[in-house]
């Protein structure tokens, strides 16, 4: 079986996607690691349009479910690890090695979360340090907890944990915060929040287990601060690994697309965080619209060639 399209990402993009495509009646499949994507971690999605206030799992559970009541095969916990040019198809290899033939492929593989580069950081991942507070935030309940970043990520983790820990230092690289102000105003009204400016992580310590951090430089006259618990929300980067195989042109390792979401390769599109497009505003609405675009795109395409 030959696919018109695989779409590789089951988050936003990916999953708006395939909307389009059942509707356009394009024969595609969505493989997709992580169900629902990134904004499955987010505690509380309050700018998607028609929902006031929404988990992420929840928005992409109702996303999901549109997608799939549409017909759309969706293939979850599955990772491609190689693409692979055959004639005028795509060969789509999986991790667990199985081979998907596409006419074209649509790359919707966001980004994934940037760590701190410390040698330490691998010993202490579950043991203390953790990148997602919504997954790990009931395991500090009363306890005291750090959270390293200054953007919409950071400051929303901060806020979800202060609801469960006893004290939340948030560590900024710059002198600023980077996100939205109604955000900034929660986490500087928030008694539980202490925010450390122009600061960062050096070190982490402990025997089996995260105890303290090193500061970059001394806070209230000492760089080790005690903490139980260490939350890494410094951003994300695209997986550089598709990218290259299919050699495709990128700005600052984001997928440079035309208007209708072309990538400078033939039968390959690419939306959603992991390109360039939408001024490098990479939100959910974004995401979804980029997606969109693309399959329109896709269509327009395959009725050249019918
Ligand atoms: C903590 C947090 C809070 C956020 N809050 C908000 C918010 O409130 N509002 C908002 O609009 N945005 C928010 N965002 C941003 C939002 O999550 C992203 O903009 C959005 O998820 C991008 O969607 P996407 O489909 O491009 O990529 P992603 O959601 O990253 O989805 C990528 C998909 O591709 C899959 N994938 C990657 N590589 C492979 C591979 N090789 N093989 C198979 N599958 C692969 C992944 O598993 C995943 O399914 C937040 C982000 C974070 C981290």
């Amino acid at each position: 079986m030959i696919y018109d399209l695989i779409i590789i990402g089951a988050g936003p993009a990916g999953l708006t996607a395939s909307i389009y495509a059942s509707r356009y009646k394009i024969n595609h499949a969505v493989i997709g690691e992580v169900p629902g994507g990134l904004i499955s971690e987010a505690h509380n999605v309050c700018n998607f349009p028609g929902e006031i206030e929404i988990s992420g799992f929840d928005l992409m559970t109702k996303i999901q479910t549109h997608a799939q009541k549409l017909g759309a095969e969706i293939m979850t916990m599955e990772k491609i690890s190689k693409i692979e040019q055959k004639d005028d198809n795509f060969n789509l290899i999986t991790e667990s090695k199985k081979i998907l033939e596409t006419k074209n492929i649509l790359l919707a593989t966001g980004t994934k979360r940037r760590q701190l580069n410390l040698p330490e950081e691998k010993k202490y991942l579950g043991k203390g340090l953790a990148y997602c507070a919504t997954c790990d935030a009931m395991f500090y309940k009363n306890k005291i907890v750090g959270v390293v970043g200054g953007g919409n990520s950071a400051l929303t983790s901060a806020l979800y944990l202060s609801e469960v820990a006893e004290k939340v230092y948030l560590i900024v690289k710059g002198s600023e915060f980077n996100g939205e102000m109604v955000w900034v105003e929660h986490v500087l009204n928030n008694k539980k929040i202490e925010v450390i400016f122009d600061n960062g992580v050096e070190k982490l310590n402990g025997e089996n287990k995260l105890e303290s951090i090193d500061l970059s430089v001394d806070y209230q006259n000492n760089n080790n601060l005690k903490l139980d618990g260490l939350f890494v929300e410094i951003g994300t980067e695209p997986d550089k690994l598709l990218i290259e195989q299919l050699g495709l042109i990128t700005d600052k390792n984001y997928i440079v697309v035309d208007k209708e979401q072309k990538t400078n390769r033939s039968g390959v599109w690419a939306a959603g965080d992991i390109t360039t497009n939408s001024a490098g505003f990479r939100q959910v609405i974004t995401a979804c619209s980029e997606g969109a675009v693309a399959t329109f795109s896709i269509f327009s395409e395959l009725q050249k060639h019918k």
